[in-house]
């Protein structure tokens, strides 16, 4: 395996010699602090890699508990004095959307970092996450300064004036995962500076380098240091460490379930404000009055997109029983078609798993999967020997009960699940520990919209999938987590409310 990108699969980027270290490797491994690239203070480091080739790409920073201390006293004192306390709502939209600007410029460069980062395909780095990521700065750049208070009347005497102010709450933490990199921080970020708090981030150890570089883009857009700061490094270690700060208001939190209730237990030594973003297993339920040729095309993509590491991965795909037949066959004919290929090549639709753990974790899925006795359509195996290629997977006759329909894979594994009438499938449906995301197709207004009321999941699409919006609400219910992302509703988890209370006797 090639120590040197020169050598390796990565010289096709032809990577600029400024982005590269004197071993030939990229430069992105020293941390963001107080507005200074500094190593771990225990100076150790990690090996980040690219997925599609298993080749190591840079050397990262292993941050700990003093490293996550230094940030946050960082992070404490941009926040109490310094440039920030100076901006006003106006200042930090501009420096929202200079962040945003610079982001747009190297677009090309932070897609080819993320692909490397995680071997999704580059055509979805340029053309889906680092544009969504960047509107993302944009819509939250003209919420700054616009978030208001009330005056309320008063009850318990007449004679007083009463209003609350909305205020930032100090240092937020923020710790997030490997399969959407740029656009889970732009997620956090942004919020978060739109309301005037300062940052520390984690990245996922198998995506820090795309972060790094926005880091540097933050900088140069004029963010004060201080404001972010990006601790990269293991959850167990640094992670843990910023959960457990005294100094940190706030975790926003993405990931597993098993380490969303981690964080619940240990935040409340120190009474954090919490939020919670832990995928699904989310039904995507298609009757037999709606188009069936456009619900499979949409059902492939809400399930395969990103090899299917999605929080909203629409994993269950529940097709009524008297259109079984018709939309199996479109379903299974084009998913033996999608080919896995290179990431970096600008044709390639699917790309590599995240890393060998979680290609081992999505084939261990499939075996049980068979196991348990449902039919294997389609795919179920690993492509080549380098890098984590997996066939895009379907199985049918799957029950509800089944491991496959139970648990979150986060792979490129889909279940189908038959029903015979709606009330059948909005029982499946919401008989699972999740609820994040779900679909339902029709042409059938009252079923749309009974089932849109019915399921417990944060977010309902009709006769579509995927689609988040920069405006709209994001969170789940149950086991999915809560709190809500994006959209105003941000806005909230990012703020407290003061009351003031004058007496005017
Ligand atoms: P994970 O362990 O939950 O990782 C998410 C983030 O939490 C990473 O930054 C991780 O750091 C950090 N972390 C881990 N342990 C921590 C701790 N004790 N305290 C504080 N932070 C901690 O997820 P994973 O191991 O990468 O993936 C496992 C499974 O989780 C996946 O197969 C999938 O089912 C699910 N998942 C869901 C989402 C989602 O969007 N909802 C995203 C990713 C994964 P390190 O990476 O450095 O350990
Ligand atoms: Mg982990």
């Amino acid at each position: 395996m090639s120590e040197t990108l020169a050598n390796g699969m990565i010289a096709q980027l032809k990577p600029q010699k400024n982005q590269l270290d004197e071993r030939g490797l990229l430069r992105y491994g020293k941390m963001l602090i107080d507005g200074e690239w500094v190593d771990a203070l225990s100076g150790k480091t990690f090996e980040s890699r690219y997925p599609g080739s298993g080749e190591v790409i840079a050397h990262v920073a292993a941050g700990d508990a003093a490293d996550v201390d230094r940030a946050v006293k960082a992070a404490q004192r941009a926040f109490t004095d310094g440039d920030y306390r100076k901006m006003n709502g106006a200042d930090r939209g501009r420096l929202l959307w200079n962040i945003a600007d610079l982001m747009e410029r190297h677009i090309e460069e932070l897609a080819e970092l993320e692909t490397l980062d995680n071997g999704k395909p580059l055509v979805e780095s340029l053309k889906v996450d680092l544009p969504q990521s960047i509107a993302c700065f944009r819509y939250y750049a003209g919420w700054a300064g616009k978030t208001t208070g009330e005056t309320i009347e008063t009850n318990a005497r007449a004679n007083a004036f009463a209003y609350t102010l909305r205020e930032p709450l100090g240092v937020c933490g923020q710790i997030i995962p490997w399969n959407f990199p740029i656009q889970m921080a732009a997620w956090k970020l942004a919020p978060a500076i739109a309301c005037g708090n300062t940052v520390v981030i984690k990245p996922a150890e198998q995506t820090s380098v795309s972060l790094l570089r926005l880091g540097e883009l933050m900088m140069e857009a004029g963010l004060p240091k201080g404001v972010v700061n990006i601790v990269t490094g293991f959850g167990e270690t640094a992670g843990a460490a910023l959960v457990a700060h005294p100094g940190v208001e706030k975790i926003a939190f993405t990931g597993s379930v098993e380490v969303g209730k981690l964080i619940m237990r240990h935040a409340a030594g120190t009474l954090k404000k919490v939020t919670l973003e832990l995928g699904g297993k989310s039904p995507n339920i298609v009757f037999a009055d709606s188009n069936l040729e456009l619900a499979a095309k949409v059902a492939l993509m809400g399930i395969f997109f990103n090899q299917g590491q999605m929080c909203t991965a629409g994993s269950r795909i529940l097709i009524e029983s008297s259109a079984r037949e018709q939309f199996l066959e479109v379903l299974a004919g084009r998913a033996a078609k999608m080919a896995v290929g290179d990431p970096l090549d600008p044709k390639t639709r699917m790309g590599s798993l995240v890393s060998e753990e979680q290609m081992n974790r999505v084939l261990g899925y499939v075996e049980k999967g068979k196991a348990e006795g449902a039919q294997l359509l389609s795919g179920g195996g690993r492509v080549g020997t380098q890098g984590y290629f997996v066939t895009p997977t379907v199985f049918d006759n799957v029950s509800n009960d089944m491991t496959i329909a139970r648990e979150e894979i986060f792979g490129p594994v889909a279940s189908v699940i038959t029903f015979n009438d709606a009330e059948e499938a909005l029982r499946i449906a919401n008989d699972s520990a999740f609820g994040l995301a779900s679909a339902v197709w029709t042409t059938d207004l009252k079923k749309a919209l009974t089932f849109a009321r019915g399921i417990k999941a944060g977010t309902v699409w009709v006769n579509t999938y995927n689609m988040t919006d920069n405006a709209l609400p994001f969170g789940g219910y149950k086991d999915s987590g809560f709190g809500r992302e994006l959209g105003s509703a941000a806005l909230d988890v990012y703020t407290q409310t003061k009351t003031v209370y004058i007496d005017l006797n």
